[in-house]
């Protein structure tokens, strides 16, 4: 049920942070992780941890704003691997500001990065995935896909995005045997929120506070869910908004 022996699978993002957790899942679980990000070097480091602990990983670099990249990324992983049947669209950013303070430039470097990005990298999926008999595609939301702050009018614009897509990918590929879901992080400890923590007062206090399990999360909680979403378990599931939270978003 849980067996993804003999799977390819892309983790856009996956060198760091959430997505380096969720590679750690899918690779234990017997997948052939492609990590994909723009640092390199920190690419090979995460594929050598994956190998020394018994997966099977390789790095490929892309820039997921940029579709001629994204598109080079998916023909090498069909060319390197033979197929692809997973995608973890994972790769974001955020530039914290109020909404009167972003430039045009900077809105649309976030909203490229954290959701053109996963429309260009499922179209670019589609043909391999189709052939493949089916595919799984996981698609990184946020709480700012169901909740405002003043510093995240690009980021939760995007993550709200994602849920959207989500629903319209499932809907519009069930009948191709691929399953697209939202998996919806809390508040995890990564260098993306380390840079928050430096950036917003009283955020480490107010998250411990807020959240109903009492500690951040750590990237490892994502291996679970990965795997999951990725594996024959979850066949009749798709479209589905999943919170990992610690509880976060039904605490009143
Ligand atoms: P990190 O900053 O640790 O990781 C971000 C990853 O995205 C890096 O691997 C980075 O690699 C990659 N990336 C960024 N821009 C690009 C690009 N243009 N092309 C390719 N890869 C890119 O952050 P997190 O692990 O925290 O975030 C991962 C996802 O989870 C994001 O979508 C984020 O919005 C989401 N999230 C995180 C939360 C948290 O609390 N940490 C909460 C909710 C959502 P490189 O720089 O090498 O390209």
């Amino acid at each position: 049920m849980f067996d993804l022996k003999g799977r390819v699978a892309i983790v856009t993002g996956g060198n760091g942070g959430i997505g380096l957790g969720m590679a750690r899942g899918l690779a234990g679980a017997g997948a052939r992780v492609v990590v994909a990000a723009r640092n390199q070097e920190k690419s090979r480091k995460a594929v050598r941890e994956l190998e020394q602990a018994g997966g099977q990983a390789l790095a490929l670099a892309v820039d997921v704003a940029d579709e001629a990249s994204v598109n080079a990324l998916v023909k090498s992983t069909v060319e390197q691997c033979g197929r692809l049947d997973i995608l973890v669209n994972n790769a974001g950013i955020n530039i914290r500001k109020q909404p009167q303070e972003y430039t045009l430039a900077e809105w649309r470097q976030v909203l490229d990065t954290n959701l053109t990005s996963a429309f260009l990298c499922s179209r670019a999926a589609y043909p391999a995935m189709k052939a493949a008999g089916g595919g799984k595609i996981v698609n990184i939301g946020s709480m700012m896909s169901i909740f405002g702050a003043s510093f995240v009018a690009a980021y939760g614009a995007s993550k709200g995005g994602i849920v959207q897509l989500t629903k319209a990918l499932a809907a519009a590929w069930a009948k191709d045997h691929i399953q697209v879901h939202a998996v919806l992080p809390g508040w995890i400890d990564t260098d993306l929120t380390q840079a928050a923590r430096r950036q917003v007062p009283g955020l480490n206090e107010n998250v411990l506070r807020r959240t109903p399990a009492g500690r951040w999360g750590a990237i490892d909680d994502f291996a679970g869910i990965a795997v999951f979403l990725a594996a024959p378990a979850s066949d009749f599931i798709t479209g589905a908004v999943i919170t990992v939270d610690g509880g976060y978003s039904v605490q009143g």
